[in-house]
């Protein structure tokens, strides 16, 4: 029990704070974290903070503590929002999921691994082999897919750049039956700017095939030079490296990488030389595209491996699922761009659906309960996620319709139209900036009011990477390797050019279809949350950067999540549980109770320790507004045992 270490390790529920606000809230996450208590419940939620070093917290042992208990009897822990999920999946059959956010290096997928591993630590007592080897799946599952997507960045070491949502099943015993895993926005910018990923020559011994797609990828080494007119590749090594790992003919590379064909007007098919620059372009989206394909047919693979496999729900009861989302948080740098934007859209998004889970599970249970509902004051985000995703006048939208327009569209001129759109709304402004150097072109910017705070996207590059072209040519080269895996990754290859739908999704399009399905699949089930914090940026075990944590804690909405939590009843338990774990405190109910009922006999308990403006009364719980009440119940019960 946390509050028995006492005060000296600062609060281990934020709701006990004296007052709500960002300065009480901050010491007593600095002093958590100075203690090495990286853990701090927000009622249900879990905040963490990244310690940068191996904590003794993982082992067994917890993983005992832990199994089967309610949330305010052990100290905060990742552990028991996993088992609160789980409890809640197998004692009410009911769907859940685990939304973990936080910055780049805060902790989520380390936090992701935890909670699979005490998932895959209390299911399956008896050992069964084939639940054993579906579990053994589900987890190795993870190493393949951090070697494809993840990098070292300046911000972490192991990054995953993309966001995964992964699918638990389980059978009604509780036990995992398989999974699927979902990912999202793949950043493959890194592919263009840091082309050595992986060394050409070096990895060229491994000749399987998905190796050699990788090694293709990195095209740094793949330069163009004009001469008289004409462009032409440097050097013929790199072009016969490339034909030589998609099993292609290196005529036809070249001529990928030089041309392309397009369709007249009149209908005629011809072939149009670039110009360097196009080349480059081409070059580098190809490198993309080769990459995004390669680790989503890799993401297939493995779901085809981890898919639940003959079952039956007549003989096996209803199937149900954990969901565990690891994606990142909100993004504010210096300069943010397009992936800020989409991820910023995701986590307006996924705060809406927080809002709104929260207040509506709780209004149910209050209903069903028979307590009085009280109005709960909160920032609907709705009127955000509208500015960015409304069809015809939000910002995608805007958008999508320059990436349509036929002629000369520069992300200038799309920034007039969104202004022209949506310059009266209150969460939208943007603003010219007078270029420092005269030679510069007019360098704008826009600014979106978040919830989380004020984020000034730079349009620069917007269009290019909302249209994400990859020429045909590349598409149909890919389409006719003889590598039959290459070209399974490559259907669209096999169309011409003429076939060719000219109005493809654009990538802020698909990616708002992909997170309004993730949320749509987020919204069925009963949620738990860890927010993840980044103490410093030098990955210092020691370090708490005090403004740093200061902008998470606000990003994440952290306040307004414990004032949601404090105008609440925070804990609740039916009558009769309570009652087992307590009655020791009382006379009146030690070791049995006389009363009629059992709700009189914990109204007998409350009373006695002089908490009753704390609770109320459900038809069949107790509802504790504080955890205060737990905690001074918990002191005396561990006094006695
Ligand atoms: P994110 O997924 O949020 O970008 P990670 O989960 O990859 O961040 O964590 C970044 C690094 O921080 C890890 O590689 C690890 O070194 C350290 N770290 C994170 N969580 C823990 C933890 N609970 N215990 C020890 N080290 C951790
Ligand atoms: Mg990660």
């Amino acid at each position: 029990m946390a509050e028995l270490e006492g005060l000296e390790f600062g609060k281990s529920d934020f709701v006990l704070l004296d007052e709500v606000n960002m300065e009480q809230f901050m010491e007593n996450l600095k002093l958590r974290f100075e203690k090495a208590r990286i853990y701090t419940f927000i009622g249900e939620v879990v905040v963490s903070v990244n310690p940068y070093k191996q904590m003794d917290i993982y082992g067994k042992e917890a993983i005992d503590a832990y199994r089967g208990r309610e949330l305010y009897e052990n100290p905060p822990h990742l552990y028991a929002v996993a088992d609160a999920a789980y409890k809640a999946m197998k004692r009410r059959a009911k769907d859940t999921c685990i939304v973990i956010s936080g910055e780049s290096g805060a902790g989520k997928t380390e936090a992701s691994k935890y909670i699979m591993q005490y998932i895959a630590a209390i299911t399956n007592p008896s050992q069964r082999a084939e639940v054993e080897s579906v579990k053994n799946v589900l987890l190795k599952s993870n190493c393949v897919l951090e070697a494809f997507g993840n990098a070292k960045t300046n911000r972490n070491d192991n990054s995953s750049r993309f966001g995964k949502y992964m699918d638990i099943n389980f059978n009604f015993n509780g036990d995992p039956t398989g999974g699927h895993i979902n990912n999202y926005l793949l950043e493959k910018v890194r592919i263009k700017f840091n082309p050595v990923i992986y060394d050409l020559h070096q990895i060229q011994f491994y000749n399987t095939r998905i190796m050699n797609c990788v090694s293709a990828t990195p095209q740094g080494n793949l330069q163009f030079e004009t001469d008289s007119e004409s462009v032409q590749v440097v050097g013929s090594e790199a072009v016969s490296d490339i034909a030589g790992l998609t099993t292609t003919e290196p005529d036809n590379v070249t001529k990928s990488l030089l041309y392309r064909t397009v369709a007249t007007g009149g209908g005629e098919v011809i072939e149009k030389g670039h110009t360097e620059k196009e080349a480059c372009f081409g070059r580098d989206a190809f490198a993309k595209a080769l990459y995004e394909r390669l680790f989503c047919w890799i993401v297939a693979r493995i779901n085809a491996v981890i898919e639940v496999k003959d079952y039956n729900p007549v003989l096996h009861g209803k199937n149900t699922v954990i969901g565990v989302l690891d994606i990142y948080g909100f993004e504010i740098f210096d300069n943010n761009s397009f992936e800020q934007f989409c991820i910023n859209y995701c986590n307006e998004k996924l705060q809406q659906l927080f809002i709104e889970l929260i207040l509506r599970q709780e209004q149910d249970e209050y209903q069903r309960e028979g307590i009085t509902w009280q109005h709960i004051d909160y920032f609907n985000n709705q009127i955000i996620v509208d500015l960015v995703e409304q069809p015809h006048k939000g910002i995608i939208s805007v958008l999508d319709e320059a990436c349509l327009t036929v002629g000369k569209v520069t992300d200038t001129i799309c920034l007039e139209s969104m202004d022209a759109k949506l310059g009266q709304h209150p969460h939208y402004t943007s603003r010219k900036l007078t270029p420092s150097d005269k030679t510069m072109e007019f360098h704008r910017d826009f600014r979106i009011r978040h919830y989380a705070g004020d984020v000034t996207y730079s349009v620069e590059g917007f269009l290019d990477k909302n249209k994400d072209p990859l020429f045909q040519d590349f598409k149909r080269l890919m389409y006719n390797s003889s590598n039959p895996v290459l070209k399974e990754m490559w259907p669209d290859g096999q169309l011409s050019i003429t076939e060719v739908t000219k109005r493809p999704l654009t990538a802020a399009t698909l990616f708002k279809n992909s997170i309004v399905a993730l949320v749509d699949k987020l919204g069925c089930k009963e949620p738990y949350y860890v927010r993840c914090i980044k103490p410093n940026e030098m990955k210092s075990p020691v370090l708490f950067d005090d403004a740093r944590c200061q902008h998470q804690v606000a990003y994440l909405g952290l306040l307004e999540n414990v004032r949601v939590r404090r105008a609440g009843f925070a804990y609740r338990q039916p009558y009769a549980r309570f009652l087992q774990r307590y009655k020791m405190t009382c006379e009146y109910t030690w070791p049995n109770h006389l009363m009629e009922t059992d709700r009189e006999a914990v109204e007998a308990i409350v009373t006695q320790h002089g908490f009753q403006d704390d609770v109320a009364y459900g038809h069949t719980k107790l509802f504790v507004r504080t955890p205060r009440s737990l905690f001074t119940l918990e002191q005396e019960r561990a006094a006695l045992i």
